[in-house]
């Protein structure tokens, strides 16, 4: 676990499009904070940068005390999780969720009780010889948790994990999420157009709009003021 910060972070995009201007987010130890906000608003760009996968064109990004801003993606101690799953195809449940920490040289007796563990916590158990596409949506997208959990990383980011499934089944992934990260107890950082979404999930919500925060505050305090 770790608090991460982030300090008067900005985005200039190649071709002048200033995409972030001037966030400040401190996320607590275990938070969960929900970017929300319209498309173009600078929410991906903003996670992005947090994940590594852009570069930051002013401020700084902690995890925990280090600053990351220099820090190569595979060094930051983050899982992410996409909308778009990103298993790898030809790969079993087991081996995609097994994949990270093979890379990491994690030993193998550690790296089979790993994601025993989050094949329980996530109902895989009976899929775990299964190929992605012999999965529903539900099933793909709890295997992608199921690959961030194993990592057990400082911080989860997620980017609009739930966009491709059907409206019933994002209210019950919805509440699953919520659920697990309560019992791990892991920072996470989650980027929604959402609205709905947003309230049920965060502990507390930034508002985006144009690339700067307009809100930051509990669910009540941004969408219930008199
Ligand atoms: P959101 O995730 O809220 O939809 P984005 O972070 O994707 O917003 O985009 C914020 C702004 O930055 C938009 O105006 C978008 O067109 C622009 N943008 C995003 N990525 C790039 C890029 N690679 N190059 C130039 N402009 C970009
Ligand atoms: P999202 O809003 O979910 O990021 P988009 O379709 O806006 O999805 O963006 C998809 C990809 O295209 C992203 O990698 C983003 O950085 C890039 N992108 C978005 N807007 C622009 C832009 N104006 N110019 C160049 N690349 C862009």
């Amino acid at each position: 676990m770790a608090s991460i910060d982030i300090n008067q972070v900005s985005k200039l995009y190649d071709g002048g499009v200033k995409a972030v201007s001037g966030v400040d987010i401190q996320i607590n130890d275990g938070e969960f904070i929900v970017l929300v906000g319209p498309s173009g608003c600078g929410k991906s760009t903003l996670l992005r940068m947090v994940a590594g996968l852009e570069s930051i064109s002013e401020g700084t990004v902690r995890i925990g005390d280090r600053v990351v801003n220099t820090v190569e993606p595979a060094d930051r101690d983050i899982a992410m999780v996409f909308q778009n799953y990103a298993l790898y195809p030809h790969m079993t449940v087991r081996q995609n969720m097994a994949y990270g920490l093979k890379n990491r040289k994690t030993p193998k007796a550690e790296i089979e009780a790993r994601v025993a563990e989050a094949a329980r916590m996530l109902e895989l158990e009976p899929y775990l010889d299964r190929k992605p596409r012999a999965l529903s949506g539900g099933q793909r997208q709890r295997v992608a948790m199921g690959r961030a959990i194993v990592r057990k990383p400082a911080a989860f980011l997620f980017d609009e994990p739930l966009s491709n499934l059907d409206a019933k089944l994002r209210v019950s992934m919805r509440g699953e999420i919520r659920k697990l990260q309560r019992r791990l107890g892991t920072t996470s950082l989650y980027v929604t157009h959402d609205q709905l979404e947003a309230m049920t999930l965060a502990d507390r919500l930034v508002v985006l709009s144009g690339g700067r925060i307009e809100q930051i505050g509990t669910p009540l305090q941004v969408y219930h003021r008199p």
